[in-house]
């Protein structure tokens, strides 16, 4: 009965994945969000980078404040490096990690835990420091920014390298270091409706992680997360679901490193 459920839900969010490929005008994630009943609303920010990547992580979370969306708030300071490599999922709140991952094909890779409403609960946005020959400074704004903006929903611009002057795309371009007022629009579109509760955690805490790897550490990715199924392939990432303990599921969206797709 509750693998039927699971394998329900998973088969229902793989579906929708499929059919949503990416729209030109419109570069949502599936219309993913974190409920909120004020806004703007603050995020708890969990701080798993290194010092490598700080002021990287900073920018991108000023620039995504002016979306008048969200703020945030630096709820936590975690950096040891067992950590950063397992970056947990904290409930409410969003983690960014740097760590070396290993040489497994991505650069950067964002996943959320969707509650039983389908709002993001929590998610981390990871960088993979096993490339180090491909992080110039502009790419590690790009993908910092990127993987911070899937964290809130957003999917890409473009994915055939052309540049929309957007992190959100898949240009090298120095001008697609940051997200834009199209992605600023984009946000204020998703969300413009206010919930009933809150999906993020209002106050900052730093509070239980839940071990998205538990269950099975050979197909996990990296050190810490299972990947799960995956849904979606395109050139340059790749979208997976896990069916959690709980029944809730996560998603990941991989920006997988160029050339190396499998
Ligand atoms: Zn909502
Ligand atoms: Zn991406």
């Amino acid at each position: 009965m509750k693998k039927l459920q699971h394998l329900t839900a998973a088969a229902a969010v793989a579906s929708l994945l499929s059919l949503s490929g990416v729209a030109s005008a419109s570069h949502t994630w599936n219309n993913y969000h974190w409920a909120r009943t004020s806004s703007p609303f603050t995020l708890q920010v969990v701080d798993s980078v290194t010092s490598n990547w700080q002021a990287n992580m900073t920018e991108s979370l000023t620039k995504w404040a002016q979306s008048g969306i969200i703020n945030f708030n630096i709820a936590a300071v975690a950096e040891g490096s067992t950590t950063r490599k397992r970056c947990p999922m904290v409930s409410g709140e969003m983690r960014v990690c740097n760590a070396s991952y290993g040489q497994n094909g991505w650069l950067g890779l964002a996943s959320i835990n969707l509650d039983s409403n389908g709002h993001i609960s929590q998610g981390t946005a990871k960088m993979n420091d096993s490339y180090s020959a491909y992080w110039t400074p502009e790419e590690k704004n790009h993908v910092m920014c990127q993987e911070i903006g899937h964290v809130f929903g957003l999917g890409h611009t473009s994915e055939d390298g052309s540049s929309q002057n957007t992190c959100m795309d898949y240009s090298t371009s120095s001008t697609s270091q940051w997200p834009n007022n199209h992605d600023y629009q984009q946000l204020q579109t998703q969300y413009a409706h206010l919930d009933s509760y809150n999906s993020y955690l209002v106050a900052a805490a730093f509070g239980p992680s839940s071990d998205a790897c538990a269950d099975g550490a050979k197909s996990c990715d990296g050190k810490g997360q299972k990947l799960g199924t995956k849904v979606h392939k395109a050139k340059g990432y790749e979208t997976w679901v896990h069916v959690e303990k709980d029944g809730s599921l996560t998603v990941h969206h991989v920006y997988l490193v160029p050339g190396s797709e499998h």
